[in-house]
């Protein structure tokens, strides 16, 4: 098991790779749902993938294992870690 990276690191990752200037601006994109980006949380990867939004965990090819979580639930644990 690999060392899993903090929500708040992944979503700004995951907002430059999908070319957001802001965390806001990916998550307001998917929560319009034009698009809803998911990232691997192992630290050594960055892999991204589209995801469904009823989908908790999508599956990660390089991982093999379901580690790809979509950018509004991670946005959900930073907040769960803030309260
Ligand atoms: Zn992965």
């Amino acid at each position: 098991m690999t060392a899993v990276e903090a929500p708040a690191s992944k979503l700004r990752k995951l907002a430059a790779i999908q070319d957001f200037d802001a965390v806001e601006d990916l998550l307001l994109e998917s929560k319009l749902g034009f698009n809803c980006s998911g990232i691997c949380l192992s630290a050594e990867c960055n892999y991204t993938s589209g995801l469904q939004h009823s989908a908790e965990l999508g599956y990660c090819p390089k991982c093999k294992a379901n580690t790809v979580k979509s950018a509004l639930s991670l946005a959900y644990r930073v907040e769960d870690a803030r309260a």
